[in-house]
C-alpha cells in the first residue's frame, strides 16, 4: 500500500503541494478547517507575479513560477477546470532610490538573464505619462506635517521588469489546483480542523481531528497559512527552528482608476519611495496594498482564531493618499472597500519551504505575503524535499538542489531552511 501524506491547509501552496505530492507515489488527503479550497489567505491575494528578490534562490522560482502560471492548463492536466486563473502581463517597477531593494536583486536578474529595462525618470514619464517621477520619501505617517509636503526633488529613474503581471483571480487558481489533485487521485476534507499531531517517538504518526477522529499518515506537511504556528507548537518543533512565523493582519484597497490610462498602459510598482504597492485591477480599478514602510506599525494577531477581519479608516486614507502622490489625478474615494487578512510573516520575509525537527513532519509555511505566485513551483520543490528526506537524504546538513522543469535553473533549497540564520537575509513584504 502507497505511503500516506496528510496536508494540512488546502489554500493555494496546500493543494499545490498535494497535487504534486500525489505524483510521488503517495496517497494524499489535505484537510481544511474551512469549506473549500482557497478559501484562506489565499482568497485575499494581490497575486501579484514579480521576480525582485533578494536571493537567488527566490528569483529563480518566480521566474520559474511565471512559466507554471503561462502554461496552467497543462499544468492542471488531466484536469480540465471548466474556468481557469488567468495570467495577466503588467510591467513592474522598482525604483533607483539608496539602498534600495533592486541593489540586491539585479545581480540576480543579471546571472539568471531575467529581462529588465534601465529606465531615467524622463524615460519613464514618456512610456507612462500618468506617473509622478518626484521623490517623495522616506514614508511617514499621515499625521506627520512631511506627508504632504512638496517633493524633494526627481526619482533618478527605475527598472522595469517587462514580463510580470497577475493573477486574474487567486481563489480560482486554488481551486483549479484542488481540482487537479482530486483528478490525481488526492482526498480533501473541508470542514475539518486539525487539533493535534500525532508522534510515535521521533515520526510523525498522523493527525487529530477536532471532531474527535484521526487520520493516520506517514507523513504530514504544515501548509496552514497564518495558523502555521499553532500547528507547528502542536507537533513540538518550533524550539528547533531559527526562523519563526506570526500572523499579521493586513488590507489591500480597491478605487477606481479615474481617468488614468492604466487599463491599456499600466503599470505594477513596488514603491519603496511612498510606501505602498500598486497594480491595475479589472473593471477600470486599482489595487493598492502596503510595501510596509517602517514608520508604519505592524498589526501583529497573537490568536489567529479570534481575528476578525475590518477595514481601517487611517489606513485607508494613509495608503491610498500615498498612491495619489505617485498616480496624479487618482480619486480618492469617500468610501473604503478591499479586503483585510493575514499573512503568516517569517522573522525575514522568506518562506520556510523545509523538514522539521520531528521525523514526517514538513514545513511549507511564513509565506510573508509574496508567495501566492511560487505555489505551483513551491508544491514542485516541497514533494522533491519530501521524496529526498524520506528516502535517506540529510537535507539540514546537505541542503537540496532542485532543477526547475520549465527554466532549468537550480533552485537551492537550503535557502528556506527553519535553521537560516534570518539576521542575513531580512528585508520587508518583497521577500
Ligand atoms: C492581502 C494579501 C496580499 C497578498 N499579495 C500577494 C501578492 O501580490 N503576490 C504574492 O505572490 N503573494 C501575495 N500574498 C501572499 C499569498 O497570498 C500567500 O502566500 C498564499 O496565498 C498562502 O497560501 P497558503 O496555501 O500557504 O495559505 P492559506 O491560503 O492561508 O491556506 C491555509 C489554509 O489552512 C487552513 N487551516 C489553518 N489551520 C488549520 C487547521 N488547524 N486545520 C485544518 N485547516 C487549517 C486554513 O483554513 C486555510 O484554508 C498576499 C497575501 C495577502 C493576505
Amino acid at each position: 500500500m502507497a505511503r500516506h501524506a496528510v496536508v494540512i491547509g488546502a489554500g493555494v501552496i496546500g493543494c499545490a503541494v498535494a497535487n504534486e505530492l500525489i505524483k510521488t507515489g503517495l496517497a494524499v488527503t489535505v484537510v481544511d478547517a474551512l469549506p473549500a479550497a482557497g478559501y484562506g489567505s489565499t482568497s485575499a491575494s494581490s497575486a501579484i507575479v514579480r521576480f525582485s528578490y533578494s536571493t537567488r534562490a527566490g528569483v529563480a522560482m518566480s521566474y520559474e513560477g511565471l512559466h507554471w502560471w503561462r502554461n496552467w492548463a497543462d499544468v492542471l492536466a488531466p484536469a480540465r477546470p471548466d474556468q481557469l486563473a488567468e495570467f495577466i502581463q503588467y510591467p513592474m517597477i522598482m525604483w533607483k532610490l539608496p539602498n534600495a531593494q533592486y541593489e540586491r536583486v539585479l545581480p540576480h536578474f543579471d546571472a539568471l538573464g531575467i529581462a529588465y529595462d534601465d529606465l531615467t525618470a524622463a524615460e519613464l514619464t514618456d512610456r507612462y505619462p500618468y506617473l509622478a517621477t518626484d521623490s517623495f520619501g522616506p514614508p511617514v505617517p499621515l499625521d506627520d506635517a512631511r506627508f504632504f509636503a512638496d517633493p524633494s526633488g526627481t526619482l533618478e529613474g527605475g527598472f522595469v521588469m517587462p514580463e510580470s503581471g497577475y493573477i486574474s483571480d487567486p481563489m480560482l487558481a486554488a481551486q483549479n489546483l484542488h481540482e487537479a489533485a482530486v483528478a490525481n487521485g488526492a482526498s480533501f476534507l473541508f470542514n475539518t480542523r486539525v487539533v493535534g499531531i500525532s508522534r510515535s517517538g521521533h515520526r510523525v504518526t498522523g493527525v487529530e481531528l477536532a471532531d474527535g477522529g484521526a487520520i493516520d499518515a506517514d507523513i504530514v506537511v504544515n501548509v496552514a497559512g497564518p495558523h502555521a504556528s499553532k500547528i507547528n507548537e502542536l507537533a513540538g518543533v518550533v524550539d528547533d527552528m531559527n526562523v519563526q512565523t506570526r500572523a499579521l493582519h493586513r488590507e489591500v484597497y480597491i478605487v477606481p482608476q479615474g481617468d488614468l490610462d492604466l487599463e491599456a498602459n499600466g503599470v505594477m510598482i513596488g514603491d519603496e519611495d511612498v510606501g505602498v504597492y500598486f497594480r491595475p485591477e479589472r473593471g477600470g480599478n486599482l489595487l493598492v496594498g502596503s510595501a510596509e514602510p517602517e514608520c508604519d506599525e505592524l498589526l501583529w494577531i497573537d490568536d489567529p482564531d479570534a481575528y476578525e477581519p475590518s477595514l481601517d479608516e487611517d489606513e485607508f486614507q494613509r495608503q491610498v493618499l500615498r498612491a495619489a502622490r505617485r498616480l496624479d489625478g487618482l480619486p480618492v474615494p469617500r468610501a473604503k472597500r478591499g479586503v483585510a487578512a493575514m499573512y503568516d510573516a517569517s522573522d525575514d520575509w522568506l518562506p520556510i519551504y523545509d523538514r522539521s525537527s520531528l521525523d514526517g513532519f514538513y514545513l511549507a509555511c511564513g509565506s510573508s505575503g509574496n508567495q501566492f505566485k511560487n505555489a505551483p513551483i513551491a508544491g514542485y520543490c516541497m514533494a522533491a524535499l519530501i521524496d529526498a528526506v524520506e528516502s535517506g537524504r540529510d537535507h539540514d546538513g546537505d541542503p537540496l538542489q532542485v532543477t526547475a522543469p520549465f527554466t532549468g535553473f537550480g533552485i537551492d533549497m537550503g535557502t528556506f531552511s527553519r535553521l537560516r540564520n534570518p539576521a542575513a537575509t531580512s528585508m520587508n513584504v518583497f521577500g
